[in-house]
């Protein structure tokens, strides 16, 4: 079956009296035992598992084509879960651009049991070299956080491949929708489902999705369900009601984004625009091998410095100046005072998150708060 149709069906896990028509909302904490002492209901107590949880996995792991998901209260969450479950001592290999939330938990709660190499991913010739007795794991982020660069996923599989190590994937950026790495080769997927899964900024979320079951998998879930960071029923809930119309929202992010793009590519008090779908952006053959859309996110270099881009975040007024991205409603800001101090982000960066108002009313505001 295709996306739009998983998302609609794949997330129905319902065993009721009522004859509901979508799965209702199962707050239980915990549930009832056999005479036998068994679970014929199939759950327990709900951190371990849940209905409403136990689908949102299941559509999550048929939207990514791969065996199993395990869902989590944050994207933080989901990537950690996966540090957590690697051998102390272990070498990683993870993008130089990789999202600064997990550069800086790999840089504090991990720097005395992970070794890292942050490195620049698009050289794929360069990888090998990188690679070392303890390494276990090369992460890739595509397209990147905030410079939209792309990584060829693929072309690293067949690396982590000939190396017996795991290949993860933070495809954030791209939602189940545009591009399914788990198909391209990679060993597990991850999303911060409080991006575009999500897609209406009320729910915090993330997951993990393997292609297949095996050791490193099963200390995943007992991470999940031991360690216990995982999401309520109701966030689990509310996102599987945003999958369904997950698709039709890409479509929308992808025809903004790509206008939003041209428009600002042309724009003389812009510099730069990053954006995969542009054929100026350096791995735009890479994106459109590996990704069905290019999606919603583009940075752009303002002319000047950090008061030029401040001065347009500013300015805007249908654009809300705010940090994350995936919802309905377009956000913009000036990335390199999100990212504090010790970013490497430039100075003069605005990163836009294009939502899924009518374009015309998009660029109307930039213009303005551009001229
Ligand atoms: C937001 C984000 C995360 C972290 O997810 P949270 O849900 O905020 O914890 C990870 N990776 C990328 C690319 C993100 O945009």
């Amino acid at each position: 079956m295709k996306s739009e149709t998983i998302a609609i069906h794949a997330g129905n896990l319902y065993r009721s009296s009522t004859n509901d028509v979508t799965q209702p909302l199962n707050l239980s904490t915990t549930f009832l035992r056999d005479a036998d002492g068994g679970y014929s209901g199939g759950h327990m107590y709900s951190r371990v598992s849940n209905p409403n949880r136990s689908a949102l996995e299941n559509i999550l792991a048929e939207l990514e084509k791969g065996a199993e998901a395990c869902a989590f209260s944050s994207g933080n969450t989901a990537g950690m879960s996966l540090f957590q479950a690697l051998k102390p001592g272990s070498h990683i290999i993870a993008p130089d651009d990789m999202y600064w939330g997990f550069k800086k938990q790999l840089q504090s709660i991990f720097a005395d049991t992970l070794e890292i190499d942050f490195i620049d991913l698009t050289d794929v010739a360069g990888i090998s070299s990188y690679i070392k007795e303890n390494t276990v794991l090369i992460w890739i982020e595509t397209p990147s956080n905030p410079l939209l660069k792309i990584t060829d996923v693929a072309a690293i599989a067949k690396i982590a491949k000939a190396n017996r190590l795991v290949l993860a994937c933070d495809s954030t950026f791209a939602s189940p929708c545009l591009q399914n790495p788990i198909a391209l080769g990679a060993d597990i997927v991850m999303h911060s489902s409080t991006k575009y899964i999500g897609g209406h900024s009320d729910v915090l979320g993330g997951v993990l999705i393997t292609a297949a079951k095996n050791e490193l998998w099963d200390k995943i879930r007992n991470i999940q369900q031991v360690g216990g960071a995982v999401p309520s029923p109701f966030d689990c809930f509310l996102l599987i009601r945003s999958i369904k119309t997950l698709a039709y929202r890409m479509r929308g992010h992808c025809d903004n984004g790509m206008a939003l793009a041209l428009y600002l590519e042309k724009h003389p008090k812009i510099d730069a625009v990053y954006y995969p779908g542009l054929p100026a952006h350096p791995q735009y053959e890479i994106a459109k091998a590996q990704m069905s859309g290019f999606g919603g996110m583009l940075s752009v270099l303002v002319k000047g410095g950090a008061d030029e881009a401040r001065a347009v975040v500013n300015k805007v007024k249908l654009f809300a100046q705010a940090t994350s991205l995936g919802g309905v409603e377009s956000l913009i800001e000036h990335r390199a005072s999100v990212e504090g101090p010790d970013t490497k982000t430039p100075q003069n960066l605005i990163r836009i998150s294009v939502g899924l108002e009518h374009i015309d009313d998009l660029i109307a505001d930039i213009d303005q708060a551009l001229n």
